[in-house]
């Protein structure tokens, strides 16, 4: 490439097994053709049987790296995966306002609000999830919660569109601008629609529904490829479509490997 990229700024916590987490938020970036930079939250030990356990970084250290790259690099997008303590995502939340991330300074913020692996294993402390509601919901320029995300943030049980369409507005009330609610949980319907919604466009993504466990790292990849997108001053319909297409290439090639659940994949 010739020329300086666009950059995109994670803000999530590294995984072992190298299928999820900060892992595949670069590798998403580099292929979708930003520049990656990284904000590190927690080290979890995990490989594709399970999160073993994790360590949460200390919050004035997750706080130095933003202020870092920003001050001196520049963010034209940023994403958070997961944030382990309620701490954290007060510290990062002051943080984005200081460095003018956000929907109200016009920075693309994507919120993927991790709060267990799907192997069950939590990623958040309980806690926290007061904190992503109040202090980053309203900041967000999009969240991407799958189902059980949705739940445990507004109490709604996503069953079919009519309850996926409730989900989006009741994300929405919590402040952000763009609510995309993922139905790849959805495991009765035969196809994987996404509800996108900014409380007046209703935008149905439907795609194909892959046979395959092996989806580790997928959420965090659907959500990077928005963000890259973003990145490149798409909006954000076109950046939705543009992750949605990535994912499913990624999900289509995802490969077995270890004993557990396989990542998707990044190599097509
Ligand atoms: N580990 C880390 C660090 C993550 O950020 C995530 C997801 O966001 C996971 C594990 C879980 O990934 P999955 O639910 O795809 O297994």
């Amino acid at each position: 490439m010739s020329g300086t990229p666009k950059t995109a700024l994670t803000i999530a916590g590294s995984d072992s097994g190298g299928g999820a987490g900060i892992q595949a938020d670069l590798r998403t970036f580099f292929a979708c053709g930003v520049h990656g930079m990284t904000a590190i939250t927690a080290v979890t030990v995990q490989n594709s049987l399970g999160v073993q356990g994790f360590t949460e970084i200390p919050p004035d250290v997750v706080t130095a790296q933003i202020r870092a790259v920003a001050e001196d690099m520049g963010v034209d997008a940023a994403k958070t995966g997961m944030l382990a303590t309620a701490q954290i995502i007060e510290a990062v939340a002051e943080t984005l306002d200081e460095v003018h991330i956000g929907r109200s300074f016009d920075v693309p913020f994507v919120v993927d609000p991790v709060a267990a692996s799907m192997t069950g294993d939590p990623l958040l402390r309980d806690e926290a999830l007061e904190a992503i509601r109040t202090q980053l919901f309203p900041r967000a320029t999009l969240v991407t919660p799958n189902l059980d995300e949705v739940r445990l943030l507004t109490g709604v049980e996503v069953t079919d569109r009519e309850s996926q369409r409730r989900a989006a507005d009741a994300l929405l009330a919590l402040g952000p601008q763009w609510a995309l609610v993922k139905g790849g949980h959805l495991y009765t319907d035969p196809e994987c629609v996404d509800l996108l919604s900014d409380g007046v466009q209703h935008i149905e993504l439907p795609g194909p529904r892959y046979d395959t466990k092996h989806t580790h790292g997928g959420g965090d990849t659907l959500a990077s490829a928005i963000t890259a997108s973003l990145a490149q001053d798409l909006g954000v319909p076109d950046a939705v479509a543009e992750g949605k297409r990535f994912i499913e290439r990624s999900v289509a090639d995802a490969y077995p490997l270890g004993a557990g659940v396989g990542p998707v994949s990044p190599f097509w």
